[in-house]
């Protein structure tokens, strides 16, 4: 629809009762996704953020924890002036208003994703919102998508209809009618399928929309086009079907499928939560973005933190040819990343290090070449002798879980003649940030003196953002997370950087 001309923006309700993704566990949520205006969000985000490549806000995700909370913030103030406040009308309002929100913005189209499955007893007050979107719009203006699974049974080499025809039925006796489905599936969709689909679930034919398992996760969207989504969404929103200008998005899926398979660089990523796959999603992602600018394959190996020591790291590390130290929080796999850093200083390997990641890297450096044997972040030890990493005097007194971080997009300056200011071509950037904890000032002279390199600071140069080695291949370390950026067309420099570096054939 954006390549067609129009205006797109995208919203995602989770039905769950946290206010915000912030303090959820990485292994039960992955990863949290911070956008520009600092909202810690779902993780779904960051897929919207890259396939559209849109900068998205807090009001793209909402939680029913946040409805609530503002529906009871509303009755505390008094502002039901004393009615009964129920589920219907005042927290469906509540839903319609984060929907409405973009009625006098500069946007054609809302997509609102509803999270979860049709029946779950939490998202049942977003389906309720959104059919009484449908009886109060025009019904031009409104359109539903359902998107269901059509399981592939391997013995009898047959694809099920039955949970789509099941789905549809639960989510008609919600009073919602899909205009479209859009069929997740291994396999092509067989026609008779299409037409038993069409004729049970009561959905035409060419609104039948086969969404098949890709080798690209970044094809999907021409795929999309050519099976028809966006034709029967200009027909359901009697909108101009305008020919769409795939032509960029196209050259990119081109630019992949050249790369030879055999050209192939392993990135280790070491951290703690290697359990989940989408605890780093966007590093995984950023990574790949990197290996389609650089024309190579990047293999992603997760190599658990907390089980690496000083004996074993060069085994742990075979095979690699460039290492990230990813974001994180908390005690564990601490000294396993530490080791790790000291090992790739040492032996010229190619290194990333993101926020936790760059603390960990300046406190290695101050152990093995300041030789102050205790350094530490005062997250790890708030009695250590040496503070390289800690909380600021003036932040000291929000020292709070959740919502004192320093959130969100902030401006970076960068030194002239470093390695950082060659990967991203400008003297001021904008990265996003997570983090309570900031490099100390009171070792910036030493470090820097024994090699350290600080390249990018905050505006007033108060706020160490970036440090990074002379003498080694590829070092460098941010106190921000530059994959929240890294779209599949615009990869971050931080990473084309690093796969870059790797690349065998330099
Ligand atoms: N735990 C560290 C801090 O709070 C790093 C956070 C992160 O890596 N996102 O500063």
């Amino acid at each position: 629809m954006k390549n067609r001309g129009y205006k797109v923006t995208i919203q995602k309700f989770d039905p769950y009762l946290n206010v915000d993704p912030g303090t959820m566990n990485p292994y039960e949520h992955g990863e949290v996704f911070v956008t520009d205006d600092g909202a810690e969000t779902d993780l779904d985000l960051g897929h919207y953020e890259r396939f559209i490549d849109e900068n998205l806000t807090k009001n793209s995700s909402i939680t029913m924890g946040r409805i609530y909370k503002e529906v009871i913030e509303k009755e505390r103030r008094g502002d039901y002036l004393g009615k009964t406040v129920q589920v219907i009308p005042h927290v469906t309002n509540q839903i319609k208003e984060k929907i409405y929100g973009f009625e006098n913005t500069d946007t054609d189209i809302v997509i609102t994703e509803i999270g979860g499955t049709v029946g779950d007893i939490e998202g049942l007050s977003i389906i309720e919102a959104i059919r009484q979107v449908g009886l109060e719009k025009n019904p031009e203006d409104v359109l539903y998508i359902h998107v269901t699974l059509l399981p592939y049974i391997s013995g009898s080499n047959e694809i099920k209809s039955k949970p789509t025809q099941h789905s549809v039925k639960e989510l008609q006796s919600l009073g919602i009618k899909p205009d479209i489905l859009v069929c997740r599936t291994e396999m092509d969709i067989p026609d008779n399928i299409k037409e038993k689909l069409s004729l049970f679930c009561n959905v035409r034919k060419t609104s039948v929309i086969q969404n098949k398992t890709a080798s690209c996760l970044y094809e999907v969207p021409l795929m999309l086009e050519k099976e028809g989504l966006a034709r029967e969404v200009c027909n359901h929103l009697k909108l101009d079907n305008y020919v769409p200008d795939n032509s960029k998005w196209q050259e990119m899926i081109d630019n992949i499928k050249s790369i030879d398979d055999k050209n192939v660089v392993n990135i280790a990523i070491v951290g703690k939560y290697v359990k989940l796959e989408d605890s780093y999603i966007s590093v995984i992602e950023s990574l790949h973005h990197a290996g389609f600018a650089n024309k190579v394959n990047v293999k992603v190996h997760l190599i658990d933190s907390e089980k690496i020591t000083r004996d074993n790291v060069e085994e742990k590390l075979k095979g690699i040819d460039g290492v990230i130290v990813p974001g994180g929080f908390g005690n564990r796999g601490i000294e396993g990343m530490i080791e790790t850093i000291k090992y790739v200083r040492e032996n010229k390997i190619p290194f990333l290090g993101i926020c936790l990641g760059m603390q960990m890297a300046v406190v290695e450096f101050a152990r093995d070449v300041l030789n102050l044997k205790d350094a530490n972040s005062t997250e790890f030890n708030e009695k250590t002798e040496n503070p390289v990493i800690h909380i600021m005097e003036e932040q000291k007194n929000v020292k709070k879980k959740g919502g004192t971080m320093r959130l969100g997009a902030y401006p970076c300056i960068i030194k002239n003649g470093t390695l950082a200011s060659k990967l991203y071509k400008s003297e001021q950037i904008s990265e996003r940030h997570r983090h309570r904890f900031e490099y100390n000032n009171d070792y910036r002279e030493r470090l820097e003196q024994a090699g350290l390199v600080v390249s990018g600071t905050s505006p007033d140069g108060n706020l160490v953002e970036m440090v990074e080695l002379k003498d080694h291949p590829y070092f460098i370390a941010g106190q921000f997370h530059p994959e929240l950026k890294s779209r599949p067309n615009r990869p971050a420099p931080l990473f084309v950087g690093l796969v870059g570096a790797c690349k065998k054939d330099k």
